[in-house]
């Protein structure tokens, strides 16, 4: 290892200090996401959704976590993992939802302890299809890193049915519109009614999205319990 750092010097993403990707002092920077509803933004404990908009036909998000406040550093983060996946990076990603998972005392206790019952899984790859690295997403790799820390089964539990246009240009109906029916639950991810699944997502999708995932779940699997956890909150 030491060698390689000889060979290729790490440097800070952010103040380009050698030695880390993100130095301690650009560590400090990133700052915790309050808790609050995913829907309607007001503060809620454990970042559960507020009982107004859980009442809301089509609203199929239970609790969502958020790491981090939106950051240009956080950007340039995700991007290294992204297009150079950097392991160093989805590493440090990935204990930084350690310790929120870890914190939040309501999934703690809903989960017992996150006991066997408990699976991590991650939004299925979109949208890098026509890059060049077709088959790397890096919120499964986050997602494998996370599962291992939390000593937890990874499953893929959804896949895309078809390609749908990017969220971010699109308006509410559009976007509904866009997803509709655009996941499958995969055959055979063998789901036990009382599970809880965690969700992991790195950026790049919107609520919309995570929304129609949680719906195709409920569908089939209406007890399951789906936390999502995510890096940033993508305003939507
Ligand atoms: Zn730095
Ligand atoms: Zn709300």
């Amino acid at each position: 290892m030491q060698i390689l750092n000889f060979l290729f010097p790490k440097h800070c993403i952010n103040c380009a200090q050698s030695g880390e990707y993100l130095c301690l002092d650009c560590k400090k920077k990133l700052v915790a996401h309050p808790e609050i509803c995913p829907y309607c933004h007001t503060y809620n404990r454990f970042y559960q959704t507020c009982f107004t908009c859980k009442n809301k036909k089509n609203n199929y998000l239970s609790w969502l976590i958020i790491a981090f406040v939106y950051d240009k550093i956080l950007k340039n983060l995700i991007f290294k993992v992204k297009y150079f996946h950097k392991k160093d990076i989805a590493e440090f990603l990935a204990q930084r939802l350690f310790l929120v998972i870890q914190t939040n005392q309501l999934l703690q206790y809903q989960t017992n302890v996150l006991n066997e019952e408990t699976l991590i899984s991650y939004v299925p790859s979109h949208r890098y299809r026509k890059h060049f690295i077709k088959w790397y997403n890096p919120s499964r790799e986050i997602a494998k890193l996370l599962a291992q820390k939390l000593r937890l089964n990874l499953i893929n539990i959804v896949k895309k049915t078809r390609n749908t246009r990017q969220q971010v240009t699109l308006t509410k109906s559009q976007r509904e519109a866009n997803l509709s029916d655009a996941f499958q639950l995969i055959k055979n991810s063998h789901l036990q009614w009382n599970e809880t699944i965690i969700f992991i997502d790195d950026i790049t999708t919107t609520w919309s999205t995570l929304n129609e995932i949680a719906k195709t779940i409920k569908k089939e699997y209406p007890q399951i319990s789906i936390w999502w956890a995510v890096l940033w909150r993508h305003d939507s």
